[in-house]
């Protein structure tokens, strides 16, 4: 039997991948959609989440595409009435409201997955048992995009929840964290604030590890142009990199791997796995890592932000 799925939040990433993965994959259905400015024919269209829980039977579980800040209250809703639960990265506004989601999703025996869409990109796994057995040297993250290009007028990544410049960059930790074999922690965070935004634009970090590997990061929406979603790491073998957010896998000249964009294909396949046994997925630690990058952040005031008006 198919995995019903009900998505709230009919946004950028709902429409761009949520809607066409799901047909895509064998064994899950969209059934229903809670979204209050916009509706998709052919299933069941609700505003609000409560709308949508009224009506339970037509769906087994719930994606949440909406912003990170209004998050935990849906899916504890969600979870209470004993539905399964994807959230969208970053899976909260803050790292301990997840912990209350766990506990939840235990006690009412269903599934909660906290996604990591770059983490099904195909060079990911690759990458991953390459540096399980070389040596590492250095690593350093390059995560350039044009934030009007990637995040129009969308005000709630602004506000505090919202990340700023750490909503692509956490895609980036995400990687680095599912490929190295050591967990990282953070050194120092210089936080580019523009004058008028309450989150920042650009972002450069320094990591270490227990065995002081050299992990840097630079994250910055005013890029213009091509973007670079680009992982490098020097091993003893050579440079690896990951590029285009982790769809191509390069050692030295070399390519490893080349593959279009079937992360969120990998996603719904993973939650009806879950699903189907009733468990949980959830790693914390990009999310760590990021509200790290905000304790430790030294605040830089730079050019004030402005956008056209959505027309
Ligand atoms: P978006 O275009 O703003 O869509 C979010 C949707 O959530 C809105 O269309 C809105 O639909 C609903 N919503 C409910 N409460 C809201 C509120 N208080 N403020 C704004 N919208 C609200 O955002 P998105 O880009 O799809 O991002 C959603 C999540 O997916 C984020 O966590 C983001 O990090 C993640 N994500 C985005 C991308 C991307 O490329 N954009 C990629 C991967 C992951 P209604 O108004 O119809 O209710």
């Amino acid at each position: 039997m198919s995995l019903r799925v009900a998505i709230v939040g009919l946004g950028k990433i709902a429409r761009d991948q949520h809607v066409p993965s799901i047909q895509a994959v064998d064994g899950v259905e969209l059934t229903a959609v809670a979204s209050r400015n916009a509706a998709l024919e052919g299933v069941l269209n609700v505003a609000t989440i409560d709308e949508l829980l009224a009506r339970g039977d037509a769906f087994d579980a719930v994606a949440l595409c909406t912003p990170p800040q209004g998050r935990h209250a849906q899916a504890w809703k969600a979870l209470s009435a004993g539905k399964h639960v994807l959230l969208e990265k970053p899976p909260g506004a803050t790292v301990a409201e997840i912990a209350s989601l766990q506990a939840l999703a235990a006690a009412k025996g269903v599934s909660l997955f906290a996604t990591w869409h770059s983490r099904f990109s195909a060079a990911v796994e690759p990458a991953r048992e390459f540096l399980a057995r070389t040596k590492i040297n250095a690593v350093r993250v390059h995560w350039k995009e044009d934030v009007r290009k990637w995040h129009p007028n969308q005000d709630w990544i602004w506000e505090p929840g919202g990340l700023g410049v750490f909503d692509p960059g956490i895609n980036a930790l995400s990687i680095v964290t599912a490929i190295l074999p050591e967990p990282i922690f953070l050194r120092s965070s210089d936080l580019f604030f523009p004058a008028n935004r309450a989150a920042p634009i650009a972002a450069q970090l320094d990591f270490s590890s227990p065995s002081g590997l050299a992990v840097s990061a630079e994250f910055d929406w005013r890029a213009t142009g091509a973007e670079t979603w680009t992982v490098e790491v020097e091993t003893a073998e050579g440079l690896l990199r990951l590029q285009d957010g982790g769809r191509r896998l390069h050692l030295g000249e070399r390519s490893m791997t080349d593959a279009p964009d079937r992360e969120y294909q990998g996603i719904y396949r993973r939650f009806a796995e879950l699903c189907a046994g009733d468990a949980s997925e959830v790693d914390l630690s990009p999310l760590q890592l990021v509200a790290d990058g905000f304790l430790l952040g030294r605040r830089h005031e730079v050019e004030a932000f402005h956008e056209e008006p959505a027309r």
